[in-house]
């Protein structure tokens, strides 16, 4: 299904008034006369100022987006560019380092793009985020940085900032709603990468309550699909299955391993779904808050692998390896807030690893 045939947002047209919201919008966290602050931050809900009247991505905007030759960013601009978009920005590591404040600076002020899409970052598993832990949180940090404030400077109308589903604390509960946010602890194997992305999204809120920007954060489950890293060290999961499987079905191995129970739950959502929330936002005004961006369902890591093995066409036993940990029994998104702006993700797993096994076998694999 394409963006295109998405629901329309009848609830929230231009120039919708804040009483309209609160069919939208719990009305606890709307603040009243009575009540001016409500429980919850009421920063990390999308408030009248939210739906902007003023900004809404057309065909002409001039649009950067940061990271294009990665997962998502490519994902962005592979659908943007499906949609007609015709003025896209783009520059690749080698053109314009994003660590260099200067050039960053310079670069956002000569352009003043009408919109970003921040899908720049050091990504990595669990092995890398634990083993470069000094890089993970420096080049997020000065990347993030240096794009939002020099967004600012260069009076850049609206941004969206890719954050993640590790900023939430390592026990909160089940389904994750975005109000749990600096709750408690976080998992000290990636804590500095979500501290780093953490210091993003409230970048993203200070600049919008000092200087009345419109900067939006998204914060993605688990994300697979073309352009993945398919290393097996620095990948996540997924890609690490995929990749580890095709490898046992070429060596005519009669097992495939997996490390731990196979019982933690985890949620993946297809790339090609990432962007299309990405770009809904933008498209429908929402220029301020935070979003859990995922598809609201989860499956055992055991159900992960027979998919995987069934997309592979790998014919061999599934075994699990005990000696090694399980990590948080359930991660799962509650994707309520975005669902009630009314954007869904519709790509399944045996589809979405489909295609992305595709992709490997196309630009990956030996
Ligand atoms: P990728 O690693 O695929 O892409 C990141 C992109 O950022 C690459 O194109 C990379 O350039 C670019 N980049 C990084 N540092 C610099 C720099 N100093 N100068 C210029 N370009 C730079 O990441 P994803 O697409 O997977 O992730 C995009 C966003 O989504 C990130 O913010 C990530 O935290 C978030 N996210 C991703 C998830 C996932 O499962 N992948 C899950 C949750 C959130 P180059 O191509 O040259 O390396």
């Amino acid at each position: 299904m394409s963006i295109l045939s998405l629901p329309s947002l009848p609830a929230i047209p231009r120039g919708t008034k804040e009483s309209k919201l609160s069919t939208l919008f719990p009305s606890s966290s709307l603040p009243t006369a009575d009540c001016p602050l409500p429980t919850i931050p009421s920063s990390l809900f999308p408030q009248h100022s939210a739906l902007s009247t003023q900004h809404f991505l057309s065909q002409h905007s001039k649009i950067y987006i940061a990271g294009h030759r990665g997962m998502v960013g490519s994902a962005i601009v592979r659908l943007l560019e499906a949609k007609g978009y015709t003025n896209i920005l783009v520059r690749t590591r080698e053109e314009l380092d994003l660590t260099s404040q200067i050039d960053v600076h310079r670069f956002l002020t000569e352009e003043k793009p009408d919109y970003i899409f921040l899908a720049a970052a050091k990504v990595g598993g669990i092995h890398a985020n634990n083993t470069f832990r000094a890089d993970f949180i420096y080049e997020n940090l000065i990347v993030e940085t240096n794009i939002i404030h020099g967004a600012w400077l260069a009076g850049v109308k609206c941004l969206l900032f890719l954050g993640s589903s590790c900023i939430y604390p390592r026990d909160c509960p089940q389904p994750i709603r975005e109000e749990y946010l600096l709750s408690g602890p976080l998992e000290q194997t990636n804590e500095p990468y979500a501290i780093a992305k953490i210091a993003g999204l409230k970048l993203c809120e200070s600049y919008n309550r000092q200087y009345g920007t419109n900067y939006v954060s998204v914060m993605p489950t688990n994300l697979y699909g073309p352009n993945d890293n398919y290393c097996l060290l620095g990948s996540h999961v997924l890609p690490a299955l995929i990749r580890k499987t095709h490898e046992a079905k070429l060596r005519g191995d009669k097992q495939l391993t997996v490390w731990g129970t196979g019982t933690p739950r985890r949620e993946f959502l297809y790339v090609d779904d990432m962007a299309e929330a990405c770009i809904f936002l933008m498209e429908n005004g929402v220029h301020e808050g935070l979003f859990n961006v995922g598809t609201g369902s989860d499956v055992t890591i055991r159900e992960l692998a027979e998919t995987v093995m069934a997309v592979v066409s790998f014919n061999g036993y599934l075994s699990f390896d005990t000696s090694h940990p399980d990590g948080t029994p359930r991660k799962l998104l509650d994707v309520s807030r975005l669902k009630a702006l009314g954007w869904e993700a519709h790509t399944g797993l045996h589809e979405g690893i489909t295609r992305a096994y595709k992709d490997f076998l196309q630009n990956t694999a030996d």
